[in-house]
């Protein structure tokens, strides 16, 4: 495979740009190589600058619910630029982006958009924080919430790539508020709220995980922590910037069947965009400036441009008859092809699936429930692995501790070469 012109191109970005990019997933290191540099993107593929094109999986880390370049989101974007790119002033899409969540997250009373997910859930507990008038709050080992200060305790993804998951940076007092339990462990963290009784304020999750891989709440865990919250006067918040619009079209909590009392949003939303957004009961979210006294603000918030390619995203995966019976189906085939792969040739791996999220966990355990499970695994292989996929024209993300998504653009026979090139894949590291 011939990388010439990415190689130069990192080679420049270096002297720059810290690592030279601008997300530490980006880069290569935890798999070894070089990042290749992006062209263009059409549909299922994207294109690097030595003209390579590949089936992608990792669909922006996850807002390309539709694929790269939908002709309508394209064409939102064109009209809206013609008419400017930012006021600083209401208008009318807001309203309409904000009813339309409204309408699809029922737990979502009132929503308040911002940039990114980082600001959506750094702003959901801030919130939480001033709505309770308590300081602590709970995270799970191996979730990743972005990077604000409070979340880069035992974080996932990245964090968890390159071995920072407590970053340096974060001071003593705001680590000190953030505890931490054990995913799909509801002991760990009932304990918590009797060590901690009245100061937790929240409790936040990936309500189904991506950050880590993908894995799934068990009941008995989802139900319990609901109840736990409600019983302890904590607020319930499912980060869902990775699984809103993702898992289902009213998020993992209309597939969990939980009404948490605040949610984060992003990705999906913003349609490839910047965006997030954080909402929920209408008495919690009163609370926020101007109605309230806990501030929160954006220059660019509410972007006309972001709302014009996360509107169209959103009325698109809305209207079509069956989008999210259709993403299922070509996850599913995905991942039972590639599941019948490594029981064809006993190859050790557990694939996790929910809806149009999965994971290859390389690992000789049966099962991935927790992070324990995921810590188990053989990321020297997965690196492995990874470049095969780059060499047989399939991108995934470089670290064993994310998602893959697929999108309603993925073809058939781009879901049969990949599981095809899996196959052959398996052979080789067996082979070594
Ligand atoms: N929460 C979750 C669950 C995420 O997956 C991410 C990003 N991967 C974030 C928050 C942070 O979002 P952003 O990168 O837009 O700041």
């Amino acid at each position: 495979m011939n990388i010439k012109n990415s190689v130069i191109a990192y080679q420049e970005a270096v002297k720059h740009i810290p690592g030279g990019v601008n997300s530490p997933v980006r880069a290569f290191n935890s798999v070894g190589g070089n990042p290749l540099f992006i062209k263009k993107a059409n549909g299922s593929k994207i294109i690097d600058i030595d003209n390579n094109e590949y089936v992608d999986y990792v669909g922006s880390w996850g807002p390309m619910i539709l694929g790269h370049a939908h002709p309508d989101v394209v064409e939102a974007l064109h009209q809206t630029a013609m008419n400017g790119t930012s006021y600083g002033a209401p208008t009318v899409i807001e309203t309409e982006m904000a009813n339309l969540i409204c309408q699809l997250i029922p737990s979502i009373e009132r929503v308040r958009m911002v940039n990114s997910g980082t600001e959506a859930t750094m702003s959901a507990l801030r919130l939480a924080r001033g709505y309770t008038q308590r300081d602590l709050v709970i995270k799970f080992e191996g979730c990743y919430h972005g990077h604000g200060d409070s979340f880069l305790i035992k974080a996932g993804s990245g964090a968890l790539t390159f071995g920072t998951p407590n970053s340096p940076g974060v001071t003593k007092g705001t680590a000190s508020d953030t505890l931490t339990a054990v995913y799909n462990d509801l002991d760990s963290v009932l304990s918590l709220f009797s060590q901690y009784k009245d100061q937790i304020a929240a409790v936040i999750l990936e309500p189904v995980t991506g950050n880590m891989g993908v894995i799934k709440p068990t009941e008995q865990f989802i139900h319990g922590l609901r109840k736990a919250c409600t019983d302890n006067g904590t607020l319930l918040i499912f980060d869902e910037v990775m699984t809103g619009f993702r898992v289902a079209r009213g998020g993992a909590q209309e597939l969990l069947d939980i009404t948490p009392d605040l949610t984060t949003l992003g990705k999906i939303i913003g349609g490839g965009l910047p965006v997030g957004a954080y909402g929920g009961k209408k008495e919690i979210m009163d609370m926020l400036a101007p109605n309230g006294p806990v501030y929160q603000a954006g220059t660019l918030s509410g972007n006309p441009m972001a709302m014009a390619a996360g509107l169209t995203t959103l009325k698109i995966v809305n209207e079509i008859d069956g989008f999210y019976e259709q993403l299922e189906e070509k996850a599913a085939f995905l991942a039972e092809g590639i599941q019948k792969n490594l029981e064809a040739l006993n190859f050790p791996g557990v694939i996790n699936r929910v809806g149009s999220m999965f994971t290859l966990f390389f690992t000789k355990e049966t099962e991935v429930n927790n992070f324990s499970d995921v810590m188990k695994c053989d990321t020297d292989l997965f690196a492995q692995y990874f470049k095969l996929g780059l060499e047989n024209g399939i991108y995934t993300a470089p670290s064993q501790f994310e998602a893959g998504f697929v999108s309603i653009a993925h073809s058939q026979e781009d879901l049969q070469k990949t599981i095809d090139k899996s196959y052959d894949a398996f052979k080789q590291l067996l082979a070594l």
